[in-house]
């Protein structure tokens, strides 16, 4: 997930750019960079970095043009640098190109290019663009994007700049990366989000996935990729800036979670092969290694923690190895055994969690192979591992983590599928059956997230809950954790997660009419268990509170209140199970007017041990 602008009319065209940038930073901000046409000439700055590193530069070597594009980025391919910042470049320097989103075959295309003799200068997938276009490019700049955007397979929004057609920006889009034409008197402006549009114009109109438009200072042409003309009714904007920002949602963490189903797509892009089996070649883990690997080591904190358990149930069960999990923080000082054989897994959203990285040391001290799994491309987690599996989340801007959570069970399913297929412990039907599963789950998850409006009055009963109990079994319990500590962290309501074969081992205790528990009781082949424990929670008086599956009777019996989501294969339904618990902290936080997006006491990156 990135920013992108573009302008094209009398204004000074970088500060426009800057403007736009600033407003979008939240995108993304390893790197910003601008480009504009002066003279017949493409120049332009970047720099690694927040965007206030590009204001510096430019503020020394300030540049002008008539038109021009700006990027904040947010890194999938190449580390943050200044070299891999956007725009980039043809080989002759005259074509410029920032891009949102991924280009899946961007490693076939650059191995052609490169046969063909183009020289690039970056790391990023973005970059075979650029040359894709100097190939093309006769003198009709939208019939060149429209020709080799058939060779590009991907999510992306991109904004092509080129010194021979000053007087136009060309941008298309596929996918979910969003893309936005504001329109001026003699001036348009471009942008991902409306934000970067508002101080400009409210008139706007919206580009939809497969098309291409051509931006003038009179206005925009939008049409299809194969060419076809497209009419779009102009938008009237009315939101303020501050709900702009957050897409119109009250507060960033409910944008996160609705932002679900494009994570798990996005996660999931370029990995799984036609023959349903998938794809991890870009470890450049030594398959070798790993199949003689004899023992697996997790370790993570907080949130990451629970999706390392949810990892931890997979990769015993499919890739049937043995799998220690520990606290990052524990892990450390528990004498932990590894050695050549020993595959460590770290899991870190912002990959700069101080006792993750501690833990990764002492890992590697063993001799492990160390294989992080992050959302932060470059980070002190990605530079220190052997290997990274990245989450591909987008900026989290809300502190108790959603979407990074998912994405990280997504990276924890791909994962033991390799595993287990590397090793020949995968019965090949289960890992089709899976990996079919998986395409489902964006609109798994998308339908999950319809019972918000229903979790809405329950949060508003519940709200005065002093405490209350969660509980799942096998792969659901580290569900009913992160539920837990999702309400603890934005509602500051006492919760317990517990495994629901434990309840009557102690938290039994705990329950009466004021503790409601929450239980996820989908269909699964311990889903009988657990209704046992409902009944046994609901004679302590409990209100139970149920994520189940459509037409479920059994369990609708056994729940007082009842939240349906819809059914899949009991090793991916955590994935689904969760969003009922999202919404439901969200919601009781929401109501008891607590500062969702920064609670008390917590950090997004937690980078002291
Ligand atoms: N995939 C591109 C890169 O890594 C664009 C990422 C973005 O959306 O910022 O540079």
């Amino acid at each position: 997930m990135c920013g992108i602008v573009g302008y094209i009319g009398p204004r000074n065209v970088v500060d426009v750019l800057l403007d736009g940038l600033r407003r979008l930073e939240y995108r993304g901000y390893d790197s910003a960079g601008v480009a504009v046409v002066d003279d017949g000439r493409v120049v332009g700055s970047k720099r690694v970095g927040k965007l206030a590193n590009l204001e510096q530069a430019l503020a020394q070597s300030p540049l002008r043009g008539s038109a021009g594009i700006g990027h904040t980025r947010w890194a999938t391919h190449g580390r943050p640098s200044d070299t891999n910042a956007h725009p980039h470049l043809d080989c002759a320097g005259k074509i410029a190109v920032i891009h949102n989103g991924i280009i899946e075959n961007h490693a076939a295309l650059r191995a052609e290019l490169m046969a063909r003799g183009h020289r690039f200068a970056s790391e990023t997938d973005t970059e075979v663009i650029a040359h894709l276009l100097e190939e093309r490019y006769r003198g009709d700049l939208p019939a060149a994007v429209r020709a080799i955007l058939k060779d590009v397979r991907g999510a992306y929004a991109v904004g092509v700049l080129c010194a021979d057609a000053p007087d136009q920006l060309v941008f298309a889009r596929n996918g979910a990366s969003p893309l936005i034409v504001g329109l001026g008197d003699g001036e348009t402006f471009v942008a991902s989000d409306i934000p970067a549009l508002l101080a400009y114009t409210r008139r706007e109109l919206i580009i939809q996935e497969g098309e291409v438009v051509v931006v003038t200072r009179d206005g925009a042409t939008i049409s299809t990729f194969d060419g076809t003309r497209v009419e779009r009714e102009v938008n009237h904007i009315t939101w303020d800036v501050r709900a702009a920002e957050k897409g119109g949602f009250k507060h960033f963490m409910l944008k996160e979670m609705f932002e679900q189903p494009k994570v798990v797509k996005d996660t999931l892009a370029g990995r799984l092969r036609d023959d349903d089996s998938v794809d991890l070649s870009e470890l450049g883990l030594d398959d070798a290694r790993l199949r003689d690997v004899e023992k697996v080591a997790m370790f993570a904190c907080g949130s990451a923690y629970y999706a390392a358990a949810y990892g931890m149930y997979l990769i015993r069960s499919l890739a049937r190895l043995p799998v220690e999990l520990e606290l990052a923080s524990e892990f450390r000082y528990a004498d932990p055994v590894v050695g050549r054989r020993t595959l460590a897994i770290a899991v870190s959203q912002s990959g700069e969690t101080a006792d993750t990285l501690e833990a990764v040391r002492v890992a590697k001290a063993g001799g492990a192979a160390m294989l992080a799994v992050t959302n932060v491309v470059g980070s002190a987690l990605a530079r220190a591992a052997d290997a990274t599996l990245y989450m591909r989340a987008g900026p989290e801007i809300g502190v108790a983590a959603t979407k990074s959570f998912t994405a990280q069970c997504v990276d924890m399913v791909l994962l033991a599928l390799h595993l287990a297929r590397l090793r020949g412990t995968l019965d090949p039907e289960l890992g089709a059956s899976l990996v079919r599963t998986l395409r489902d789950v964006p609109s798994l998850v998308d339908q999950a997230l319809n019972v918000n409006e229903e979790v809405i009055p329950l949060a508003r009963r519940i709200a005065k809950a002093q405490s209350m109990l969660y509980l799942g079994r096998h792969v659901n319990f580290p569900i009913a954790l992160e539920g837990a500590l999702k309400l603890k962290e934005i509602s500051y309501i006492h919760a317990e997660g517990y495994a629901a074969g434990e309840m009557k081992h102690g938290p039994i205790a705990l329950l009466d009419e004021n503790v409601p528990v929450v239980v996820v009781a989908t269909r699964s082949p311990v889903q009988e268990k657990i209704l046992s424990n409902m009944a046994e929670a609901r004679a302590r008086e409990s209100r139970i509170i149920a994520v189940v599956n459509p037409h479920d009777d059994r369990a609708l019996e056994c729940a007082d209140v009842a939240f349906t989501v819809p059914q899949t294969h009991p090793l991916i339904a955590p994935i689904v199970n969760v969003v009922p618990l999202y919404l439901l902290a969200y919601h009781i936080a929401d109501h008891k007017g607590c500062d969702v997006d920064q609670p008390r006491n917590l950090a997004k990156t937690v980078t002291v041990e």
